[in-house]
């Protein structure tokens, strides 16, 4: 991969640190919102919507936070874009979708194959 690519899936990577950051901060000051903030009967049924979603929102972000931040070690290392098990280019269209991807699409369908067997 190009100098060029590599730069510009860091500053995609790092805008989506930042992202999941600010959301699982957002999570922690709404969650620890006192409840007499939250408003009347109607609204807290409301809330308590929002607030399923924003769980969900939150174990997204913590699941994604490790893998960006590999993705970044990867770039600094240098094998940034290549397959964690085959050593190929996981490629470029593959990594625009998914930024945080550690295997190419053939690994990728396998490791998914021997889950289902094993699951
Ligand atoms: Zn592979």
């Amino acid at each position: 991969m190009r100098t060029r690519e590599i730069n510009s899936f860091k500053t995609l990577l790092i805008d989506q640190r930042a992202e999941v950051i600010n959301r699982l901060h957002a999570f922690r000051s709404e969650t620890l919102a006192p409840v007499g903030e939250r408003g009347d009967e109607g609204d807290r049924a409301t809330s308590e919507l929002d607030l399923s979603r924003a769980v969900r929102d939150q174990e997204r972000a913590n699941m994604l936070l490790p893998k960006i931040d590999r993705a970044l070690h990867r770039i600094s290392e240098g094998n940034y874009g290549l397959c964690e098990m085959c050593d190929e280019p996981i490629g470029i269209a593959r990594l625009k979708a998914r930024p945080v991807a550690t295997l190419c699409i053939a690994c990728k369908e396998e490791q998914e194959q021997q889950e289902r067997i094993f699951a």
